[in-house]
C-alpha cells in the first residue's frame, strides 16, 4: 500500500490582492519599491501610494529574506515582501526560493498572523520553471508546518491562472 502525503496547503486561482487574509506575500524586488509588472505592481496599485512610502523606510531586502508592512488599502491586514531568486539554474537557487517561504512564514508567526497567501514567487518575470518552483514551494511550506506543529495558520497558494493551478496540483500529488 502506498502512503498518500496530504498537504495542509490551500490552492486558489485568482488575484491575490483581493484576499482578506492576515498577510499576502509580495514577490518583490531587492529595492522593495514598486516593480514594473507582475504581482508586485498589482499589489502596489491596489494598496495605494502609502505602501511605497512605507517601503522606502525598509532599506531594501536581500534575496530569500522577508520584510513586513501594513496592508494599506488592501483587504489584507499586512504585506510580507520577499525577494525570490532570478532563475539562472545555479545551485543555490532552490534553497533561496525555499528561504522566501520559510522566512515569510517565520515573519507571520512573529507577528501573530494566522492566514497567509503566497503567489508563485520567482515563477513570473524571474523565470523559475513553474514545475520546479511549485515543488520547492510545497516542500518548503510543508517543512515549516512540520517544524511548527502547534502554530495555527492557514496557508494559501494563489495561482494566477488555471495552468499554474494544475502545476501546483501536480506538485501536491493531487493529479
Ligand atoms: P517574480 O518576479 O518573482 O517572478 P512575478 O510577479 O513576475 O514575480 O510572477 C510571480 C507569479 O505571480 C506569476 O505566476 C504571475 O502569473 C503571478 N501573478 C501576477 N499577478 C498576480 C496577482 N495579481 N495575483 C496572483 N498572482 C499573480
Amino acid at each position: 500500500m502506498s502512503q498518500i502525503q496530504e498537504y495542509q496547503i490551500e490552492l486558489l486561482v485568482g488575484d491575490i490582492t483581493t484576499l482578506p487574509v492576515d498577510a499576502i506575500v509580495n514577490a518583490a524586488n531587492k529595492t522593495l519599491l514598486a516593480g514594473l509588472g507582475g504581482v508586485d505592481l498589482a499589489i502596489h496599485s491596489a494598496a495605494g501610494p502609502g505602501l511605497q512610502t512605507e517601503c522606502w523606510t525598509l532599506n531594501g531586502c536581500e534575496t530569500g529574506e522577508a520584510k513586513i508592512t501594513g496592508g494599506h488599502a488592501l483587504p489584507a491586514k499586512h504585506i510580507i515582501h520577499t525577494v525570490g531568486p532570478v532563475y539562472t539554474g545555479a545551485e543555490e537557487e532552490p534553497l533561496l526560493l525555499a528561504e522566501c517561504y520559510r522566512n515569510s512564514l517565520n515573519l507571520a508567526k512573529e507577528n501573530d498572523l494566522h492566514s497567509i497567501a503566497f503567489p508563485a514567487i520567482s515563477a513570473g518575470s524571474y523565470g523559475y520553471p513553474a514545475e520546479e518552483a511549485a515543488q520547492i514551494t510545497v516542500k518548503a511550506i510543508d517543512a515549516w508546518q512540520k517544524e511548527n506543529p502547534s502554530y495555527d495558520i492557514r496557508v494559501i497558494v494563489v495561482c494566477f491562472d488555471e495552468e499554474m493551478l494544475q502545476v501546483y496540483r501536480q506538485a501536491m500529488g493531487l493529479l
